[in-house]
């Protein structure tokens, strides 16, 4: 099933979960046994991401294949432009459609580690809405495709307005949705979807939220993407210090606060950035659940 079909039915609002190619064989076995109890939550469907170059990127495929055929549950791989030229891409995307995936998050990449621009390898593209055109054009309908949204506009552009613009250009490339980038400031989230309704953006556009486990992790990742901490949240986080069993509490009851309060406002969906973990999720989905169970009725 694609992307598009589970947001064009009356069945949502629909979870999704991403969870990411350990580096090791240990953490593989560990997210072997985490991805039955996330399944047991009962999601949509699931995706998984692409490495930044390396041995991680094998296992992409591995793992959503897994999720698919040995769970039965529907998966994605994500798929960036870093290093690969058109012709590698053809390999992977090849691939792909033969072990039975039917979705791709397509994107661009990161610059790799230690440099600050993005720089297209040989024979390769410079931008996702390019990736969603080469896709669209080699496969037809054959994948679903989600791109990348930025609520809090991506680091790298000069304003908002022109972040937007391209923004757009990814979705009239062929994509079927959007998934956000993690924010935790919803009115960041809503100011972006009515800035892309103006332009005439009319796809579905998913919130990505990250609960947060650590005030270390969240401070890591944030610096990394960009998204901000509202003072009240960063307030709770630093009393929590360390104790990362206290944060992951503030994180619980945050997100379950920041999810009810986008699905009671329409989202057709929410994509959690699980981290491979499970027992946040079940915790998580918990008490949303008579939220969803509200919605869905109405
Ligand atoms: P683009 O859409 O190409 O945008 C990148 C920058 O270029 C933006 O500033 C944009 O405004 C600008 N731009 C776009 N088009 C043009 C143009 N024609 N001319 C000039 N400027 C332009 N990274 C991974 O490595 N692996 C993953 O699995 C992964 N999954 C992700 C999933 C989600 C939901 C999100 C939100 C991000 C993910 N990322 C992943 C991170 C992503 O690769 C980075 O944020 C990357 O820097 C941008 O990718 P993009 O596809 O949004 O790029």
């Amino acid at each position: 099933m694609r992307f598009a079909e589970f947001y064009n039915g009356s069945t949502g609002p629909h979870i999704s979960f991403e969870v990411f190619p350990p580096k090791t064989d240990a953490a593989m076995e560990s997210l072997r046994r985490v991805l039955p109890e996330l399944i047991a939550l009962g999601p949509s469907y699931m995706t998984v991401t692409y490495g930044a170059l390396g041995s991680t990127r094998e296992r992409t495929l591995e793992i959503a294949a897994l999720i698919k055929h040995e769970y039965h549950m529907e998966s994605a791989c994500h798929l960036t432009c870093v290093g690969s030229s058109r012709a590698d891409l053809d390999g992977i995307l090849d691939a792909i459609r033969r072990s039975g995936i039917e979705n791709i998050v397509a994107l661009r990449g990161d610059p790799p580690r230690g440099e600050t621009a993005f720089v297209p390898p040989p024979d390769g593209y410079s931008h996702g809405n390019e990736l969603v055109a080469h896709i669209r054009r080699r496969y037809g309908a054959a994948f679903g495709i989600a791109v990348a949204g930025y609520p809090e506009k991506h680091l790298e552009s000069p304003d908002r307005e022109s972040d937007l613009r391209y923004f757009k250009n990814k979705i009239d490339a062929g994509a079927d949705i959007a998934i956000t980038q993690l924010f935790y400031d919803n009115a960041d989230f809503f100011s972006f979807v009515e800035a892309a309704r103006a332009l005439g953006v009319t796809k579905p556009i998913i919130p990505g939220l990250l609960p947060i486990l650590s005030a270390k992790q969240v401070r890591r990742i944030t610096s990394l993407c960009g998204s901000k901490i509202p003072p009240t949240l960063q307030a709770e986080l630093e009393a929590a210090g360390d104790d990362d069993s206290r944060a992951e509490e503030v994180g619980i009851r945050q997100c379950v606060a920041q999810a009810a309060e986008l699905l009671r406002h329409g989202v057709p969906g929410i994509h959690f950035y699980v981290l491979n973990k499970s027992s946040h999720m079940r915790r998580i989905l918990a008490q949303l659940r008579p939220v969803l169970a509200e919605i869905r009725q109405n």
